[in-house]
Order: structure tokens, then sequence, then C-alpha cells
């Protein structure tokens, strides 16, 4: 081989060597923890409430890289109701009455392998706890999985926030958005990140100007997931992170979800950097509470949403 080819070839090899190297994801490599963010202001008034919809049965080795079968997990499903003075929002809205019709947008391989069991849906129990829907100013989608917008059809006349990547997905014809899709029902609204970084993220919404409910966009399991920080009165901090991780160990490793899994997210390569991201976030604000959308146990260590009591 004349002597500038083999100089080419050697090249070549070498390239394809480093970028094979910089593709695969390592845990070591991990991310500098970011500024701190600004002191938030929430109003005293303002509480945060779980209230799971229902759940299906899986186990940690569906769930992360690393996990075992034999560690079975409930992945729960529902919403988050943060009530602020200036308006109460939804994040997400959980299974709906017509779960099971619903249930058949959903991954094949999700219809052949799991069995999502409702407990009561997200609207029964706001009201059993005297909250209007009238009263809630949005439901903000983490991202428009049919698990996170079942609930929405029992919802009527709520918008729905979305950020113009998640409405674009919606109406892009993905089969992974159908159920938001055929919701044609749902109001839903766009709004921009208009504010600066936040914990590592460049850009967010601080949605009521007091840091108390801050958006950013973090693409991967979809286009337009996005990450909920929320902070309240009592001094905790919470990142509502929707399916960026199934369960907390995606954070705290960080880990990938397993191969098998891997399908659902639309860009495993971002999903995997808003991991090590929400990891490194987690090293400035050690008592961040990272909550997985379907991670039953952090959810039930969050002050749940209570029926009124009758008179
Ligand atoms: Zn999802």
């Amino acid at each position: 081989m004349p002597r500038p080819l083999i100089t080419l070839a050697l090249a070549a090899a070498i390239g394809a060597i480093s970028l094979a190297a910089c593709g695969a994801p390592r845990a070591s490599a991990q991310m500098a923890p970011p500024a701190a963010p600004p002191p938030a202001r929430p109003p005293a008034a303002m509480t945060i409430a779980a209230i799971p919809s229902g759940a299906t049965q899986s186990s940690a080795a569906m769930a992360f890289e690393g996990g075992k079968s034999s560690d079975k997990r409930t992945f729960v499903a529902g919403a988050i109701l943060v009530d602020h003075p200036r308006g109460r929002l939804l994040f997400d809205a959980g299974y709906g009455r017509d779960l099971a019709q619903h249930f058949k947008t959903a991954p094949k391989l999700m219809q052949l392998t799991i069995k999502p069991v409702l407990d009561a849906t997200v609207a029964d129990q706001l009201a059993a706890a005297g909250v209007p829907l009238a009263s809630l100013k949005a439901v903000v989608l983490t991202h428009a999985h049919w698990d996170h917008v079942s609930g929405l059809a029992d919802l009527p006349g709520v918008p729905v926030w979305v950020d113009r990547d998640e409405l674009a997905f919606i109406n892009s014809g993905d089969p992974a958005a159908e159920l938001a899709r055929k919701l044609g029902l749902a109001d839903y609204r766009t709004y921009d990140f208009t504010d600066g970084p936040y914990l590592g993220f460049p850009r967010s919404r601080d949605v009521f100007g007091d840091g108390s409910v801050v958006l950013v966009p973090a693409p991967g399991h979809t286009p337009g997931s996005i990450v909920a920080f929320v902070n309240t009165p009592d001094g905790r901090h919470y990142a509502l992170i929707g399916d960026t991780a199934w369960q907390a160990e995606g954070v705290e490793l960080p880990a990938q979800k397993p191969m098998l899994t891997r399908f659902v997210d639309h860009d495993p390569k971002s999903t995997w950097i808003m991991l090590q991201r929400l990891h490194a976030a987690k090293a400035t604000v050690p008592d961040l509470i990272v909550v997985p959308a379907h991670d039953a146990r952090v959810w039930a260590n969050l002050p749940q949403l209570r029926p009124r009591r009758a008179e």
C-alpha cells in the first residue's frame, strides 16, 4: 500500500476507535456539579401532594441497567398536585376511567408484559378532596405518553401545558403519542423557556416568578420531556423527572434503562445525558428529592392528597 494510503487508513482506524470510546456511555465521566440556583421564595400556603391512580408490577431488571429480576418493583402512575396560592398545577394525569381502551395504544411489548390496574382516577380523588376542576390552572405534562395523559379525558376544560417540542411530537404521528393525539378534546397550550440556566439545565421557566416551580427542558425520553423543580415552604426540594428514569436508581447511580426496554426512549443518548445532569444536580442540592413518575417507593414518601372528611 502506498505510504499516504497507509497513513490515511491508520488515521481512519484511530478515528473509529476514539469515536467508539466517546460513544460508549461511561458513568465514570461525571459532569461537574452545576451552580446552585438562587434561593426560592415559595409562599407559606404552598403544598405538594401525590395522587397515585394505579400501578403495574415489574422488576428492577426492566427499569435500569444492573437491576435484578428478583427485585420486584411497583410502577405507580398518577398525578402530583402543586397547590400554589396563584394557581393549582397538576403534573401529569395518571390512569383515566377508560384505561382498558387507552392501554391498547401502548407499545405492543408492554401490552404483552404488563397489566396496569386502576385504583381511583385523579379526577375522582380531586373531587373527594374538594378540589374543583375549575380551580386547576393547568395540567403540566412531563411528557405525552399514554400513561401520563390517560386521565386527561376525565379532566375536561383544564388547559394542558406542553412545550413546543412535545406538541410537535404529539402532532408528528409518532405511535408513542397516539393517545395524546386521540384525546382531541385536550386543550394543549405551549409555553417557552424564557428564563435562564437552572441547576445545569441551560433554559428554564419560573412559573410563578418566585422559584417555587421551575420547568426545564429535558429532551430524550420524548423530544419535549421536561423536569419540574418544585421548592416548598418547608424547605424541601423536589425534581419531578417524568420517565427520564422509571426508578430512583436511574439518577442515583446513574443508570440507563436496560437494553430490553430502552426502546421507549425516543433518543436514548439524550436521555442518558439528562440522567447524568440530574445526577450532577444532586451533588449541588444533596437533599434534592428525585421523583421518577413510576417509582412507588418515592411516591409513598410524598405528602398524599387526602379525601375531605365528611362533617
Ligand atoms: Zn413515558
